[in-house]
C-alpha cells in the first residue's frame, strides 16, 4: 500500500540524463520538456579537467527555472576522466581536483546528489584501488568540509580495472571511509546485471535486493539509473540499451518502479536515442505505475 501524502501518491522521482550544453540554466526547461521529475546532469564538460565556473546569473535562472519546470531533484554525475583509485600520482591528484570542484559546483547548485564511478586500479589489484578510493573520498570531504552533498558510489559493470562491481566492494569502500554517512550508492541496472547480478524474474529480483541489502543496506541506495543490457548477464561489459530492448527485458522496470521500498527514490534513464526515447520511455514509467 501506497501512503498519501498531501492527496498525493507517493511515486519513485523519474527522469532522465540531461545536456548542459547551452548552460546550466536551460537543464531545468529540457527535462521540464521531457517530462522529468527529476533529472540528472554534468555540472561542467565531463571530458574535461576543469569546469568553467558558473555565474550568479546562471545560478539563480536555474534555481528559478526548477521550481518553474516542477524539477524536484537534481542529480550530477561526475567527469569520466576523474579516477578516484589509480596509482599514477599525477592522475590522482588531478582526479582529486576536479572531484572537490565537482563539490564546490554541486554546493552552489544545491544539488544533495554527486554521483560517480568508484576508480580503476590501472593493474594495481582490487584492494589497492578501493583503498585509495576511500583516502581520497576523505580528502575530498575534509577538503569541502561545507558541501553537503551526498556522494553515491555508482556500481559498476566492472569493464577493465573498474571496481565497484560487486556489492562486498560498495561496502568496503564505505567501511573504510572516515565518513561513512557521506556515502551512499546510485543503482545502475544495466551495470548490476552486466557484472552478474540477475534481475530477471521475480526470484532473481528479490534474490540481488536481499544481497544488496544484506551486504550495502537498502539504506544506503538514493538513486537508480535505468538501463536495458545489451549484452547477457555476467559479461561485465557496459552497454545500455532502451529499455525492454535488451538481455533484461520490461519486467524489471515495472517491479522497480511499484517497489514500495524504492517509492522515494529517483530513477534516471541514461538509454540511448536521444530525447525522443527519453520522453517516451518516461511516459511509459509513470503510465505503468499502480496507484
Ligand atoms: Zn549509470
Ligand atoms: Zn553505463
Amino acid at each position: 500500500m501506497r501512503t498519501l501524502r498531501l492527496n498525493e501518491f507517493i511515486m519513485p522521482l523519474i527522469g532522465c540524463h540531461v545536456s548542459i550544453a547551452s548552460g546550466v540554466e536551460n537543464a531545468p526547461v529540457h527535462g521540464g520538456e521531457l517530462g522529468c521529475d527529476a533529472i540528472q546532469i554534468f555540472t561542467a564538460n565531463q571530458m574535461q579537467w576543469r569546469g568553467n565556473p558558473i555565474s550568479d546569473e546562471s545560478r539563480s535562472k536555474y534555481i528559478e527555472r526548477l521550481k518553474a519546470n516542477e524539477i524536484k531533484q537534481v542529480v550530477t554525475h561526475d567527469s569520466y576522466l576523474i579516477n578516484l583509485g589509480g596509482p599514477d600520482p599525477r592522475k590522482l591528484t588531478l582526479s582529486r581536483k576536479a572531484f572537490i570542484e565537482e563539490m564546490e559546483r554541486s554546493e552552489l547548485l544545491q544539488i544533495p546528489y554527486i554521483i560517480f564511478h568508484p576508480g580503476s586500479h590501472m593493474g594495481k589489484g582490487d584492494d589497492y584501488a578501493l583503498k585509495t578510493i576511500a583516502e581520497s573520498l576523505d580528502y575530498a570531504i575534509e577538503s569541502r568540509a561545507n558541501c553537503k552533498s551526498i556522494l553515491l558510489l555508482e556500481n559498476t559493470a566492472g569493464q577493465g580495472s573498474n571496481v565497484g562491481y560487486k556489492f562486498e566492494q560498495l561496502r568496503s569502500i564505505i567501511d573504510q571511509c572516515s565518513y561513512p554517512d557521506r556515502l551512499g550508492v546510485c543503482f545502475d541496472t544495466c551495470h548490476g546485471y552486466a557484472a552478474g547480478y540477475d534481475l530477471v524474474t521475480e526470484d532473481a529480483y528479490n534474490k540481488t535486493f536481499k544481497e544488496f541489502n544484506d551486504v550495502v543496506g537498502l539504506d544506503r541506495l538514493y538513486v537508480f539509473h535505468l538501463n536495458d543490457s545489451k549484452k547477457p548477464l555476467g559479461l561485465k561489459i557496459d552497454r545500455h540499451a532502451c529499455l525492454g530492448e535488451g538481455f533484461i527485458g520490461w519486467e524489471l522496470f515495472y517491479r522497480l518502479i511499484n517497489d514500495d521500498r524504492f517509492e522515494e527514490l529517483s530513477m534516471i534513464l541514461e538509454t540511448p536515442g536521444g530525447d525522443e526515447n527519453f520522453s517516451k520511455e518516461i511516459e511509459a514509467l509513470k503510465k505503468s505505475i499502480k496507484e
